[in-house]
């Protein structure tokens, strides 16, 4: 039988530098960079840095030498740091976001909200703010998105097509912040669609994001985003394997690679995770996908 002939343009790794990367961005990174070779897809660093405060020139230096020592190499995105500041943080891509909300609130389909985190109920949004009124452009206001019980058309790699309706954590989801600046879902969409992403490789914790981001590609008639294949993958299980970590949680590579391990530690324990035994580099996943 010959080969699965799946064909891609473009996949992309999308950290966020606030906080270390740890195995689950490994195994995450991994798996993208497999399915990329697999698929022909480039590979796109995309560094999501519009959490402003939270953004730390250490953990954006830790995205590069985490993929460096795991031999993930990209085709597209940042070299270093200072290519980073200077051509690809997300800054350079406001205008982008701007235009979208703009279409959005043109739509009608956003109303301003002043609610902070503690009036979510069992952190759903009440629906507090929709009949308000309050001016788009009120100052520390944020934007939500009006939505509805609409089903979505999810393409997946993996579990074929899903019918989808948005969970309700994300129910009027927020599309602005309150700071002004676009809110990931936006963000991640008009990326991945300024970019010619074709395949969006991510946690299964981001199902969630996934069906938030349709359902914002389906407002703005962005037809092509719609036609992205994403594979969601399991999460690494806490305690799963204790060879890297010295206790339960979360484990940063750049502890692990100061502890004196390899790539091929790494690979091997990301390996565990999966199922698969002896694996050295990520090349060897691409067998088992
Ligand atoms: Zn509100």
């Amino acid at each position: 039988m010959q080969a699965n002939p799946i064909h891609f343009t473009k996949t992309r790794i999308a950290p966020t530098p606030s906080g270390y990367l740890h195995l689950g961005n490994a195994l995450s990174f991994a798996l993208t960079a497999a399915l990329a070779r697999k698929s022909g897809a480039k590979v796109l660093l995309r560094i999501d840095d519009l959490d402003q405060q939270r953004v730390n020139l250490n953990y954006v230096q830790d995205i590069f030498d985490t993929l460096n020592f795991l031999n993930i190499t990209r085709d597209e995105g940042p070299r270093d740091i200072n290519d980073y500041k200077a051509n690809w943080s997300q800054l350079h891509r406001m205008e982008l976001y701007k235009d979208a909300l703009k279409q959005l609130a043109d739509h009608g389909v956003v109303f301003a909200c002043q609610c902070s985190r503690a009036q979510l109920q069992d952190g759903i949004y009440p629906g507090t703010c929709r009949n308000r009124s309050i001016p788009l452009d009120t100052p520390e206001t944020a934007w939500r998105l009006i939505t509805d019980e609409k089903e979505l058309t999810v393409k997946t790699l993996n579990k074929g097509i899903i019918k989808a309706r948005l969970p309700d954590t994300l129910k009027d989801f927020v599309v602005k912040k309150k700071d002004g600046f676009p809110a990931y879902q936006l963000a991640s969409v008009i990326d991945d669609l300024h970019f010619g992403v074709d395949l969006v490789v991510r946690g299964e914790d981001l199902y969630p994001s996934t069906i938030a981001q349709l359902y914002l590609a389906d407002v703005l008639d962005l037809v092509v985003f719609k036609n992205t294949i994403f594979h969601h993958h399991p999460l690494v299980m806490e305690g799963s394997d204790k060879k890297l970590s010295k206790s339960a949680g979360v484990t940063s590579i750049k502890y692990v690679r100061e502890q004196g391990n390899t790539a091929a530690d790494v690979y091997e324990e990301i390996g565990q995770m999966l199922g698969v035994e002896g694996l050295r580099s990520f090349e060897n996943i691409i067998t088992q996908l």
